[in-house]
């Protein structure tokens, strides 16, 4: 009789990974992915004429990203752009910043930084990270919108403080000029991928796993489920029997923040609006209610504009949908070169990211909430059924959670897992 194979459910960065390692390890494996490609939030798109990544763009902390070597090896660019920077930062009087108003942005990012690790230096209990970090400078609420909202995809308010220091990224921070989605995609070649195999009920047990939903069912030695932390609270997947509490408790304590994308492809009078390749606009918190989207413009020197916008605003614009989010980007880019230019510069319909709304991800990655600090190793480290069940993905990995490269990590690491459970 043949081994039953493993069931990888998903194929994102962390699904490919386990699927790859499964196979070095001479395991059969099946992976089981409910959309039309490989990749997940790893995603490349062409149709403003160049290679857009809609989802994962930067390799960040790349010295120490396990897909860097292999983007280098296949022969992928990698190209830095600087983490922090802005080519234009905008006051909240809508003035271009002065050389001191320069330096004191980048005062109050590095202040908050510093603030969080030094709480958790100082012995601090895992709670919101807004209660640690500096308040009430001119620029401290853009540090915590650039830094929590933006970045971390969720406001520091709902983040948790460990996590947050935890997970914290800095060093080499390259873009990939051919899309982290391509890369993906040819990190997949070859694999037992089957796409539209949308698994909505898995069983579980010691002596083995069974999928059932669309396509199914299948039948496996073992499982590794790599979907979102999102997915899995929504009730994505149904495990009979359910999770331990512990473990539903850890998924809920992972919930999906929201980083949206809109883009748009410049039309032959934009004229580069006089900023050079990969520039940067950014503006300053004017109130309370003020979540500014941030800029890239002409990445590669390609003719597109890409803006970035996380947190609440995000969820509510994705909500509204993409002519709404649209809207509000053709305002946000008004305020730095006024309303006619942007019509002029940018005559087409954009291209608005729609993470939160598809029932495949629900929102962009994970961040802890205050209190669930250990949720990540707990996540990663659960292996019920004897290790027949496994859990990977970005969420579950404790130190480089949120990025494609901790969830290629996580998929290596719950298929070698596996591969020894199954001795
Ligand atoms: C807008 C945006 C920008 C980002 N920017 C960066 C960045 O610059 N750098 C970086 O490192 N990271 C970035 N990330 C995060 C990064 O993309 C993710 O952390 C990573 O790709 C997650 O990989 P994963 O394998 O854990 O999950 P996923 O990619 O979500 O893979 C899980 C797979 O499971 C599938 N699936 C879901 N439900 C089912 C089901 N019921 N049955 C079968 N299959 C199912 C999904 O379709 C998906 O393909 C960004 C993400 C977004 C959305």
């Amino acid at each position: 009789m043949t081994p039953q194979p493993v069931l990888v459910i998903g194929a994102g960065a962390a699904g490919i990974a386990a699927a790859r390692r499964l196979r070095d390890l001479g395991r059969d494996c099946l992976v089981l992915e409910a959309g039309p490609r490989p990749g997940g939030r790893a995603v490349t798109d062409h149709s403003l004429g160049a290679p857009l990544d809609l989802g994962a763009s930067w390799l960040h902390e790349a010295e120490h990203n396990p897909l860097t070597p292999l983007a280098q090896a296949l022969g992928f660019t990698l190209h830095d752009t600087g983490r922090r920077r802005r080519d234009l930062l905008l006051t909240a009087a809508g003035e271009p910043a002065t050389p001191e108003e320069r330096a004191a942005w980048e005062a109050a990012a590095d202040a908050f930084d510093a603030a969080a690790e030094a709480a958790v230096a100082a012995g601090s209990p895992d709670r919101p990270l807004a209660e640690v970090v500096p308040r009430g400078g001119p620029w401290d609420a853009t540090a915590a919108h650039w830094l929590a909202a933006m970045i971390n995809a969720a406001e520091a308010e709902r983040t948790s403080l460990h996590d947050y220091v935890a997970t914290g990224l800095g060093g080499w921070n390259p873009q990939v000029a051919e899309g982290v989605g391509t890369l993906l995609e040819r990190l997949a070649e070859g694999l037992p991928i089957r796409t539209g195999a949308v698994v909505r009920r898995l069983r579980w047990g010691a002596a083995g796993v069974a999928a059932e939903g669309f396509g199914g069912p299948w039948r496996g030695a073992a499982a590794i489920v790599t979907v979102s932390t999102g997915v899995l609270a929504a009730g994505g997947i149904r495990f009979d029997p359910v999770l331990p509490p512990a473990l539903r408790a850890a998924i809920a304590g992972l919930p999906l923040g929201l980083l949206s994308k809109v883009a748009f492809r410049a039309g032959p009078e934009a004229g580069r609006l006089g900023l050079g390749d990969f520039a940067r606009l950014g503006r300053q918190v004017a109130g309370p209610d003020d979540s500014p989207m941030s800029w890239m413009l002409w990445p590669f020197g390609r003719d597109i504009a890409v803006g970035f916008l996380g947190g609440e605003r995000a969820w509510a614009l994705s909500r509204m949908g993409p002519a709404s989010a649209e809207a509000a980007a053709r305002a946000e880019l008004a305020r730095y070169f006024g309303a006619d230019a942007v019509a002029r510069a940018f005559p087409d319909r954009a291209l608005a990211t729609c993470w939160g709304e598809d029932p495949c991800f629900l929102g962009a990655y994970s961040h802890a909430l205050p209190g669930a600090a250990r949720a990540r190793g707990l996540l990663r480290d659960a292996a019920p059924a004897a290790g027949r069940l496994r859990f990977a993905g970005e969420a579950c990995h404790v130190r480089f959670a949120a990025t494609v490269g901790g969830a290629w990590s996580s998929g290596e690491h719950a298929a070698e897992a596996v591969h020894a459970a199954l001795g």
